[in-house]
């Protein structure tokens, strides 16, 4: 059994646990990030649809897309050895069942400022248009996550943040002015004394507060499938969103030269919510332990009705992941982020980002927090 003090400890090493560690080394000498996988992002922030969002997700809420179009150059900036921009990318408005028609989705579009345009004729002829009322082109990328884990696996090095893998957390209690943590190490049991936590672990944010015995946070989880499939050209250098409603996004999934197939009807398996009143699931057991029979068959089905060549496509696999989001995103689809000092135990602090480009979001809290709180070096 080891003993060791830092600073700050970072409970996860997804993207926002990176970029979190990264950034508080501006204030700490010594921050650790704890990972429970071998390797870090490996969770949601690889098993995603690797969308760098500009906006055009979220008609419904205005400061969400605002706030996307504000983050894509950002990102595109920070993160440009990741970022694959080399497709064409178009959002098709679904004649039924979609929450905006094409004149206000085009107005939105107008509204926030993200560039939008007609779609060539040769894509319109790729989308039954009995199912779609229209096709713009639109500015948008993709990310590759195994490339943007590398670029900030290097800067975490680069800015002396040491980070444990195979490494979980299991509780963190305050003991004086301190916070006291118990870490499962390749069998091992570690403790690590800290000033400061920072809970970055995502769809776990709940369970390490359940297991140490501290209030919960409302959340909502999705047990998530994600298809991977294979497209022919034309598809091959496309990606399409149908919107807004219950409908589907292909695009190119990087890191595997694959194209995701994201369904809003199918990918989503159950859902659970954490409550404040003792409304609670252990997400690390149901998802090590869970794997519902995959929902392939009717995404691409139905994925057929709105782009008939999709018939062509090969599936490859699934992968899964629980997708966790704040209740309120419930009524808008917006992704606002949490960034909440556990109550009676500030010194614990909760991160839940609701998409990767959100995470520059993070970085002012962490300044206000931390100024207020004086505990700058
Ligand atoms: C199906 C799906 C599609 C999505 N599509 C997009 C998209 O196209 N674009 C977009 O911007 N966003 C998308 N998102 C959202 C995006 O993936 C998340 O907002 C983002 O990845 C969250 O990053 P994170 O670092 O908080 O989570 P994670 O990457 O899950 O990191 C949390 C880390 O904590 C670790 N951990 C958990 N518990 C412990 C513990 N006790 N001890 C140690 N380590 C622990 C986990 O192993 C994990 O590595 C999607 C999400 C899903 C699930």
């Amino acid at each position: 059994m080891r003993f060791q003090t830092y600073d700050a400890v970072v409970i996860g090493g997804g993207f926002y646990g990176s970029v979190v560690g990264r950034e508080l080394r501006r204030y700490f000498d010594r921050v650790l990030i704890l990972e429970q996988e071998k390797d870090l992002m490996q969770r949601a922030s690889y098993v995603n649809q690797a969308r760098v969002h500009q906006g055009y997700h979220y008609p419904r809420s205005i400061l969400t897309s605002l706030r996307s179009r504000l983050n894509f150059t950002r990102f595109v900036d920070e993160y440009g050895g990741a970022v694959v921009s080399e497709f064409e990318k178009y959002y098709a408005i679904a004649r039924t069942f979609s929450k905006v028609n094409a004149r206000q989705f085009k107005q939105f579009c107008d509204r926030i400022g993200a560039p939008v345009g007609p779609a060539p004729s040769r894509v319109k002829a790729l989308l039954n248009p009995f199912h779609i009322e229209e096709t713009f082109t639109v500015l948008e990328y993709a990310f590759n996550s195994a490339k943007l884990k590398d670029l900030i696996k290097a800067q975490l090095v680069a800015n002396d943040v040491e980070f444990q893998l195979r490494s979980s957390l299991e509780t963190a209690r305050p003991a004086g002015r301190s916070l006291r943590l118990t870490v499962e190490h390749e069998g091992a049991t570690d403790t690590i004394e800290a000033r400061y936590v920072f809970n970055c672990s995502y769809s776990h944010i709940n369970g390490v507060l359940w297991r140490s015995g501290l209030p919960l946070i409302p959340m909502k989880h999705e047990f998530a499938e994600m298809a991977l499939i294979d497209v022919k050209e034309p598809l091959k250098g496309m990606g399409i969103t149908i919107m807004d409603g219950p409908f589907f996004a292909t695009m190119p999934f990087p890191d595997r030269n694959l194209h995701s197939l994201h369904h809003v009807r199918y990918t989503p398996h159950h859902s659970w919510l954490d409550t404040r009143d003792g409304g609670y699931l252990d997400a690390r057991k149901h998802f090590a332990s869970h794997r519902p029979a995959s929902h392939y068959e009717h995404m691409i089905k139905d994925g057929i009705r709105y782009i008939p060549s999709l018939a062509d496509a090969r599936y490859v696999e699934s992968l899964w992941e629980i997708k966790t989001v704040l209740p309120r995103s419930e009524v808008d689809d917006s992704r606002p982020i949490l960034f909440r000092p556990v109550d009676d135990v500030p010194n614990i602090i909760c991160i839940l980002g609701g998409k990767i480009d959100n995470v520059f979001d993070i970085q002012s809290y962490i300044g206000e927090f931390l100024g207020a709180e004086g505990a700058a070096r």
